[in-house]
C-alpha cells in the first residue's frame, strides 16, 4: 500500500482526497511506466494547484494522482538506464495531467523521463527547486544564450514573490546580473532583496493596460504573468533587449502590439519545461546544483505533508504562495 492524492470526477462531481492505494494500482493506472520510484518529496507548483482545485483542464484522464514534480530512489525497474537504488528527479512530461504523477509515495514512471538527482542535492531540495526553479534556470539560460550580458542592464523579474520568480532573481543575482523584483506584495521586499533583488517595485505599475512603446529600461525579461504585464514588459524593454515568457498568472492573453519587436528589435523567447529536451534539462539541473545558493533555496521554502497539499492549492492560485512549497509525501 502508499498514501497518494487521488483527484476523481464523476459527472459534475469532483473530489482531491489523499487515499490508501494498492501498490497493483501503478500496474493499472501507469501502465506505460518502466521505473518504479520511491517518492522521498513532491512539491506544489502552480499547475498542481489548477489540477487539485480543479480549475483548468489539467487533468486529461481520472482518476489521476497530480503532482507534476518528484524526487526519490528506484525500486524497481526494466529500464536499461535505471536499477534498484538509482537517486532520481522527474519534471513534466505530462505526468500529474494525462499520467499517474508524483503527490504519493510511489510513482510508476517512464525511464527516458527521469533525470539523475545531482550529487549536491537530495531529494527536498531538488523539490524545492521543481519543475519553478528548473524553468527559471531555463528563462536564465536563455538570457544568456540570446546575449544578454550582467552588464547590460537591468532584468526585470515578474511573478518575483513566487516560485519561478525566487529563484529566478537568486539566480540572476548569482550570475552577477542586476535583477529588479516586480512583486504585488510589497511586504515580501525584505525577502525579496535576501534571495538577491537589487530593486523592489510594485507590480500594478505594469499589469495595466499600457501603450505599444514605453520608455525603455529593461535589458531583459523573465515573465512568469503574461498578459498585460508582458506587453508593457515588452514595451519597456531597451533596443535589441530579450523578454523570456514563461508564465500566466496575470493571464494567458498578450494584448500588446508589435512595435517592440519591430522598432526596436526586442526578442521575445518562449519556455517549455515539461517537454524540454533531456541534454537540456540534464543540463539545467546541473547548474542548478552548481549554482543555486542552498541558503537562498532554503530560506524561499516552506516544507509541508501531503494532505497540506490540497487546501495549499487554492492558496498557490491566489498568489498567497511565497516562494516554493516542498511536500514530504511521508507525512
Ligand atoms: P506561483 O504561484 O508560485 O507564482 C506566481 C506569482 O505570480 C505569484 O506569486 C504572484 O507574485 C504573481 N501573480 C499571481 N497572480 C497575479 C496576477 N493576477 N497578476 C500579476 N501577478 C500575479 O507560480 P509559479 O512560480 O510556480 O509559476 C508561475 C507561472 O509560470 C505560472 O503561470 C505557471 O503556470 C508558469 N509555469 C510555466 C512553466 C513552463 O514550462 N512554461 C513551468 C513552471 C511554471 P507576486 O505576489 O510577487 O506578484
Amino acid at each position: 500500500m502508499f498514501r497518494a492524492i487521488l483527484l476523481e470526477k464523476t459527472g459534475d462531481s469532483f473530489s482531491a482526497a489523499v487515499r490508501e492505494l494498492e501498490d497493483d494500482a501503478l500496474e493499472r493506472h501507469a501502465a506505460d511506466g518502466d521505473v518504479t520510484v520511491r517518492i522521498g518529496h513532491s512539491t506544489l507548483n502552480y499547475k498542481d494547484g489548477l489540477a487539485i482545485a480543479n480549475r483548468s483542464p489539467v487533468v486529461r484522464r481520472w482518476p489521476m494522482v497530480p503532482g507534476i514534480d518528484g524526487a526519490g530512489v528506484v525500486e524497481a525497474s526494466t529500464h536499461p538506464h535505471w536499477k534498484a537504488g538509482d537517486r532520481v528527479v522527474l519534471n513534466g512530461w505530462g505526468v500529474g495531467e494525462s499520467h499517474w504523477g508524483c503527490l504519493a509515495g510511489r510513482a510508476r514512471l517512464r525511464g527516458d523521463w527521469l533525470v539523475p538527482l545531482p550529487a549536491a542535492l537530495d531529494a527536498r531540495r531538488a523539490m524545492a527547486i521543481g519543475t519553478a526553479g528548473y524553468t527559471a534556470m531555463l528563462c536564465v539560460t536563455a538570457l544568456q544564450e540570446q546575449g544578454v550580458k550582467a552588464g547590460d542592464g537591468e532584468i526585470l523579474v515578474t511573478g518575483a514573490a513566487g516560485g519561478v520568480g525566487s529563484v529566478a532573481i537568486a539566480l540572476l543575482a548569482g550570475r552577477g546580473y542586476r535583477a529588479v523584483a516586480s512583486t504585488g506584495r510589497l511586504g515580501e521586499a525584505d525577502y525579496l532583496r535576501s534571495l538577491g533583488a537589487a530593486e523592489v517595485i510594485d507590480r500594478a505599475a505594469l499589469s495595466a493596460p499600457g501603450k505599444p512603446l514605453q520608455k525603455e529600461r529593461w535589458a531583459g525579461v523573465v515573465d512568469a504573468v503574461g498578459s498585460h504585464t508582458l506587453a508593457n514588459a515588452c514595451a519597456q524593454t531597451r533596443y535589441r533587449g530579450v523578454v523570456v515568457a514563461c508564465g500566466l498568472a496575470q493571464g494567458m492573453d498578450l494584448p500588446g502590439s508589435v512595435a517592440p519587436f519591430i522598432l526596436r528589435g526586442v526578442r521575445l523567447v518562449g519556455i517549455d519545461s515539461v517537454m524540454c529536451p533531456m541534454p537540456e534539462r540534464r543540463a539545467a539541473w546541473q547548474r542548478l546544483a552548481d549554482e543555486l545558493d542552498l541558503g537562498r533555496l532554503d530560506a524561499m521554502t516552506t516544507g509541508i505533508g501531503l494532505a497540506d497539499a490540497i487546501p495549499m492549492a487554492t492558496e498557490i492560485l491566489a498568489g498567497r504562495v511565497r516562494g516554493r512549497l516542498v511536500v514530504d509525501v511521508d507525512r
